[in-house]
């Protein structure tokens, strides 16, 4: 009490000492804050900054349509703000130090007002270089390079959709990336790898190219200049262990007995197991009906749909763009069901039931027509940008070396590239 008193006077005092005479209207609070800690969920991570019960369910209510909740990390900063009765007035979350997610309580209307706060940042580009040494892999090489395990695996992962490194990596080998990273206060807090190339001696040469459509949009990877999508294609489990319960076909339906075609999997799981999506795409039911119960499917870039039933909790929205892997919910035993379990289902490219054990990969898409052209253009873009952080690093050199240069020279002409 005697910090808030003053605090309260120092308030005071400096407005007075320029002889201002009025007090700003102003909340005096108490502030908590926290970071979320590895293994911590949503409530846990509330509940360290003193937010439990009905103020929870109030400021995760306030924020579910703003926040994906399914992507909380360890790290985010929560900070609450509580008025002289201990009641929260305003609360903020924080997935990156320039972004703020802030809502306050309306003194007039109780209710939560949001808003989003960020500071200013710019974006800057980057070429990274390096040679392979003997015993040395490209991984090891580029986290000597100090770059994010992220980073580093993006660029990995799409190059080995086209080199087997394992066989065909050489020492001498070269590549190069060029990293686009957006800043606040010089900490990097968001990279996208626009460009990955790979000059291997046994391997060959390769070249990726970041594609962007919209945010979130699975279109969004490496592509080849021919629009081939460089993407590991393979489906990851809906759940982490696997128990199967009740296998695709002919069966007595547990519930009405009768007999009657079974269209997916059914894994044995208790109630709020984590279900995870299988692979990237865009949901496309999110709702609950008696017989399914809670319902999610995914539509996938090649036009199969994956399906998710009697879920407990739903954490997606119709509409929203999912990553391999993103959790979209949890095990339950809502609809017509004689116990806890997840019914996985998969629709194939021509929307037909399909057994979901023998779908194995996502087609590659090949982008063709308006999105190849896209492509192309960003493509050109990249190159672009490329060739201008060169001539910024080699411009002053050759200027140097070459004291005649005509005037009107394109001093494109004297680089390699
Ligand atoms: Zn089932």
């Amino acid at each position: 009490m005697l910090k808030i008193y003053l605090i309260l006077v120092s308030y005071v005092l400096s407005f007075s000492a320029f002889g201002i005479d009025f007090i700003p209207f102003k909340y005096e609070s108490l502030t908590q804050k926290a970071e979320v800690k590895s293994g911590h969920g949503l409530f846990q991570a509330l509940k360290s900054v003193n937010i439990e019960g009905i103020s929870a369910l109030q400021i995760i209510n306030a924020l579910r349509d703003e926040v994906e909740f399914s992507k909380i990390k360890v790290g985010d900063k929560l900070e609450a703000s509580f008025d002289l009765n201990n009641q929260l007035v305003e609360f903020s979350y924080s997935q990156n130090p320039a972004e703020k997610h802030i809502v306050q309580k309306n003194p007039l209307t109780q209710s939560w007002d949001y808003r989003f706060h960020q500071e200013e940042t710019n974006w800057e580009a980057r070429i990274i270089e390096g040679e392979l040494k003997a015993g040395s892999t490209l991984h090891q090489d580029m986290l000597a390079q100090e770059l994010t395990a992220s980073v580093v695996n993006e660029v990995v992962q799409v190059l080995l959709c086209k080199v087997n490194f394992r066989q065909m990596a050489r020492s001498g080998d070269r590549y190069k990336a060029l990293l686009y990273e957006r800043k606040y206060q010089d900490q990097i807090i968001e990279t996208k790898v626009l460009y990955t190339a790979y000059l291997g001696k046994a391997a060959g040469n390769y070249e990726a190219f970041y594609y962007e459509k919209e945010k979130g949009s699975t279109y969004n990877a490496h592509y080849t200049e021919e629009g081939e999508a460089l993407i590991n294609s393979g489906l990851r489990y809906p759940l982490t262990r696997l128990h199967i319960r009740s296998g695709y076909g002919m069966r007595h339906h547990p519930v009405t007995g009768h007999r009657a075609m079974h269209h997916g999997v059914d894994y044995r799981a208790s109630v709020g197991t984590p279900v995870h999506a299988v692979a990237q795409g865009k949901v496309v039911t999110s709702t609950f009906n008696e017989f399914a119960g809670n319902k999610v499917a995914i539509r996938h870039s090649d036009g199969s749909t994956s399906f998710y039933l009697h879920l407990d909790r739903k954490y997606v929205k119709e509409g929203a763009w999912v990553k391999p892997n993103d959790v979209i919910g949890t095990v339950g035993a809502t609809g017509r069901v004689t116990g806890a379990h997840l019914h996985f289902g998969f629709k194939d490219t021509k929307g037909k039931w399909m057994n979901p054990l023998n779908k194995r990969m996502i087609a590659t898409p090949k982008l063709e027509g308006e999105l190849l052209a896209d492509l192309q253009n960003q493509i050109e873009s990249i190159k672009g940008l490329m060739i201008d952080l060169q001539v910024r690093e080699q411009a002053p050199y050759l200027l140097a070396q070459i004291p005649n240069l005509p005037k009107e020279a394109n001093v494109f002409e004297f680089l390699t590239f």
